[in-house]
């Protein structure tokens, strides 16, 4: 097993504060706020094959499926919310990570779009192709050195960014796929810097650390767009919701896209009063 520190990725310092309280939750991991920009994410890393192993081997199954009346409901209100911003209507659409193609399937059917999955597991491939949608088997890097077309409308990656090893590379990889006036759209539960929506035991978990390297903020989840080439357009009413979804615009490569942090102290803050009120939470635990 080969782990590697990183330095801030989104704006490449390395001089970090541990979360408050977190090991508490993690069976002793640290995960670290960049004192610079307020980016929390966790410092040291396996390869990305180890972590994308440890997804599919031990966690993916048991904590994920798109049954779920929670996951399905989500993914409707993704497609809602992209529908209403950029239009999915005879749209190229792909989803990095595309799962068992519940995503593609909604909005194939429903929304008038045209599919296709990037998915590294086969099992989940051979579902996609069960449903009549078409995928490639393999990363997104994979699928970039593939030769095959990079002519793409709309790049989705739902639940998917804050599981990676380098959230940097896969934006990077998605801004490879997509047109000239393509756009993307990134979803996330783990928002931070808004209201509590369950105790901190459900949030955090002990689970490898690497597993959830990231998690973003309204500001922070703008600002590694901006960072990745990508102009932040539309976001969700995230504070009446569980989700963080914004909607960008592909920028060419090279250009420079305005974006902000958050303070450190206001995102160590956030954590420490986090941790006090899940407190509450535990009275009674035996
Ligand atoms: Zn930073």
């Amino acid at each position: 097993m080969s782990v590697k520190v990183f330095p801030c990725d989104l704006c490449g310092h390395d001089d970090p504060v541990e979360v408050p309280y977190v090991r508490f939750y993690t069976n002793n991991q640290p995960v670290h706020i960049c004192r610079k920009c307020g980016f929390v994410y966790v410092r040291e890393r396996r390869s990305a094959k180890e972590i994308a192993d440890t997804w599919s081997n031990e966690l993916f199954g048991e904590i994920y499926t798109s049954a779920w009346p929670a996951v399905k409901a989500r993914l409707l209100y993704v497609a809602e919310f992209v529908d209403s911003t950029v239009g999915l209507k005879g749209k190229r659409v792909t989803e990095i990570g595309g799962g068992e193609g519940a995503f593609l399937e909604l909005i194939s059917r429903h929304y008038g779009a045209e599919v296709f999955g990037v998915e590294p597991s086969g099992q989940n491939c051979r579902a996609m192709n069960a449903k009549g949608l078409e995928c490639f088997q393999g990363t997104i890097e994979e699928y970039a050195a593939s030769g095959n077309p990079a002519d793409f409308d709309l790049a989705a990656i739902l639940w998917t960014l804050e599981n990676c090893m380098s959230c940097r590379d896969m934006l990077a990889a998605a801004h490879g796929l997509l047109k000239d006036d393509g756009h993307i759209v990134v979803a996330t539960g783990s928002r931070i810097l808004v209201p509590f929506k369950k105790p901190l035991d459900y949030y955090f978990s002990a689970n490898p650390a690497d597993t959830h390297a990231f998690r973003f903020s309204a500001n922070t989840l703008r600002a590694m767009l901006a960072v990745c080439g990508f102009a932040p357009l539309h976001i969700n009413r995230y504070i009446d919701t569980d989700y963080l979804v914004v909607v960008a615009g592909k920028r060419p490569e090279g250009v420079e896209i305005e974006w902000k942090g958050d303070d450190y102290l206001a995102v160590y803050d956030f954590f420490e009063r986090w941790h006090k009120e899940s407190l509450h939470y535990r009275t009674g635990e035996t």
